[in-house]
């Protein structure tokens, strides 16, 4: 045999063996769940590259208890659901808001935590921006494709802008590259309380209340049925109020 034909035959014998081990994993119920790990508490990047917070902590024990072994993919927020949509993944947990149009897209399960969306600001400007009619005219950030995003539009009067990832919109409120940055509150409350957030506040009026989901792809309803099968164990057994203390030190 020829050195080439050899080679050959090495390479198709690893194809077959690579695809081998992908039927395998695939046996053994591997659940692909895109995130975008720069929102924490929910998720961002912990000590060793691992995706940690709550909503890592929740997949994880829904996983387990479904029967599951949880893969995470990080990826943009606005890759989600196009992801999802073209099966690259099987499941989204992201702080993602259950929005009627993200729900003609994808189907969430029940909601798992209720948030809402506030605004920070440079305490510097407390007297210029007291209510949130005051932010009219001013420039608002928020992370791409995120109903924060689109509350900035809203809000500033088409003066937005959007970036990938969550710390560029911090970033950017503290450089002056923006007048107001608009996340989900816990977001905007866990960065005042573990960054070096000198000299940024929170206004006290409040923008929306919203409800996190877990998205699976419309009418992929055996997943959808045994994902909330497994939210509902882990409130039934504890686990759900003890991931809950943990990242916000209070009962739910
Ligand atoms: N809850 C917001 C949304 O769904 C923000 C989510 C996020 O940035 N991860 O749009």
């Amino acid at each position: 045999m020829s050195k080439f034909m050899q080679a050959v035959k090495v390479l198709s014998a690893a194809a077959v063996l690579s695809f081998g081990a992908a039927s395998a994993a695939q046996a053994a119920d591997v659940l692909r769940v895109g995130t975008e790990a720069t929102y924490a508490p929910f998720e961002f990047m912990g000590e060793g590259g691992k995706e940690v917070g709550y909503d890592m902590d929740i997949i994880r024990a829904v996983g387990e208890a479904a029967g599951f072994e949880v893969q995470i993919m990080n990826m943009g927020f606005d890759a989600l659901i196009p992801s999802l949509l073209s099966n690259q993944i099987d499941a989204v947990i992201a702080a993602m808001t259950i929005t009627p149009e993200r729900a003609e897209r994808v189907d969430f399960t029940a909601p798992y935590y209720n948030s809402g969306l506030s605004v920070l600001i440079r305490a510097a400007d407390k007297d210029k921006y007291k209510t949130l009619a005051d932010l009219k005219g001013s420039v608002l950030c928020g992370q791409i494709g995120t109903t924060g995003a689109e509350k900035a539009g809203e809000l500033s009067g088409g003066n937005s802008k959007s970036y990938n990832y969550e710390s560029e919109v911090f970033n950017e409120l503290k450089a002056g590259g923006c007048d107001g940055a608009v996340n989900d509150r816990p977001v905007n409350l866990y960065y005042l309380a573990t960054s070096h957030a000198e000299g940024i506040i929170e206004m006290s009026e409040m923008i929306t209340s919203e409800q996190y989901g877990i998205a699976v792809k419309k009418g992929n309803q055996e997943l959808l049925d045994k994902l909330n099968a497994g939210l509902k164990q882990i409130r039934d057994n504890g686990t759900f109020a003890k991931i809950h203390e943990k990242w916000f030190q209070v009962a739910e």
